[in-house]
């Protein structure tokens, strides 16, 4: 298990192009860290810059406190599992697991102990004289993971290593890989796009977008306290509902409903009068009918999508649309003419111009 800082670290690409800036991250022993964002955001980079794959261009990498900028990826001890993973076809489970010991010269009772443990693990025990091809994708990925935490070492990186999983496979394997963790215990840094992947892992998120951090938190953190329109758009499905709007005289139109801040804004009202807000509710806060302490929203529906536990419903007042989540008992017909309550305290409100939440 090892510490990991990244201070003020940069990459900028030989053809200049700036894909991470300034990523400042300390890394605790044991800790479960998922950088996690849209495609192109740097998430792979970052990771690559830390596993010693891709030179870090400014800025400071240190392992247990020391820094390792110059070391290359074996001194580095890192282990790491790529979203495409290559198993050697000619060889058994076994030795697919063993390789990496095999070659640093091991011996050969040492690597039975140690494949045998792996595979315990791993649920591939009954698997291990199967050659590659006769595995599921499952179960090949699972040999992929093998082969890199029977090296035992302190860190371990995964960039989307579930992403050529059918969703079934990726919600099972998401399950084996926290187990994982809390056994081997190792450091890790998880690379997905997916946000669920990384609210269930994470000990802490990091979100990127366009090369920069946006936030780093709990998943709770990030859920409850997000800084910005983006990351409070990132984290939750279906995304938190988002209405642009002018403040006048502290109250904004939504549709026929005109809604007065005070009880969110209180002390900055005046701060905010003729200004764009963002005013946003996740679609699982609201209440049907009319409730206290709560915006009360007269509102058509336009669609209900019925997904067992629950029912999404696309509601639409004057232009501004969004989806409310309900029981699905209390399913609005479609067409029909509802009232649902928001309530104060489940509102977040942004500038528009900064998309900085408002606090
Ligand atoms: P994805 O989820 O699609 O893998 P990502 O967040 O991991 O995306 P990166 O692969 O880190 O993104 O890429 C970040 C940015 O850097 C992208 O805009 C990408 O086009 C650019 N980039 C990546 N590799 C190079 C390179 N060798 N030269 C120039 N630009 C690159």
């Amino acid at each position: 298990m090892s510490t990991l800082e990244l201070k003020n670290v940069n990459k900028i690409y030989p053809n200049g192009f700036h894909a991470v800036h300034d990523f400042n991250l300390t890394i605790d022993k044991g800790e479960f860290i998922v950088f996690v964002g849209p495609s192109g955001c740097g998430k792979s980079t970052t990771l690559r810059m830390i596993a010693g794959l891709e030179d870090i261009s400014s800025g400071d990498f240190n392992i247990d406190g020391k820094r390792v900028n110059e070391l290359g990826p074996r001194e580095r001890e890192v282990a790491m599992v790529f979203q495409s993973y290559a198993l050697y076809p000619n060889m058994t489970v076994f030795d697919n697991i063993a390789f990496g010991l095999t070659l640093q010269g091991v011996d050969d009772d040492v690597i039975e102990e140690r494949v045998l443990k792996t595979a315990k693990i791993l649920g591939l025990t009954d698997y291990l004289d199967r050659f590659p091809r006769a595995l599921s994708g499952g179960q090949r990925q699972r040999v992929a993971i093998g082969r890199s935490i029977i090296r035992k070492v302190g860190i371990f990186l995964m960039d989307e290593p579930l992403s050529n999983l059918d969703a079934k496979q990726r919600v099972t394997m998401r399950s084996e890989i926290a187990q994982i963790h809390r056994e081997a215990g190792a450091t890790t840094i998880y690379v997905t796009h997916d946000q669920t992947e990384a609210m269930t892992l994470a000990d802490r998120i990091v979100v990127m977008k366009d090369g920069y951090v946006q936030q780093i938190g709990t998943p709770k953190e990030l859920y409850f306290d997000p800084v910005n329109v983006f990351v409070a758009g990132f984290i939750g499905e279906p995304p938190m509902n988002f209405i642009h709007a002018n403040v006048k005289n502290g109250r904004i139109a939504v549709g026929e409903n005109s809604l007065d801040l005070t009880p969110v804004l209180k002390n900055r009202m005046a701060q905010y009068e003729g200004k764009r807000i963002v005013f946003g509710f996740r679609p699982e806060a609201i209440e049907l009918g009319k409730k206290e302490d709560a915006y009360q929203i007269n509102a058509l529906v336009e669609l209900s999508e019925m997904l067992g536990d629950n029912t999404n419903v696309y509601v639409v007042a004057g232009e501004e649309r969004a989806i409310l989540k309900v029981d699905p008992h209390d399913t609005p017909e479609m067409d029909a003419a509802i009232t649902f309550s928001i309530p104060y305290k489940s509102v977040y409100l942004f500038d528009e111009e900064t998309e900085m939440v408002i606090k």
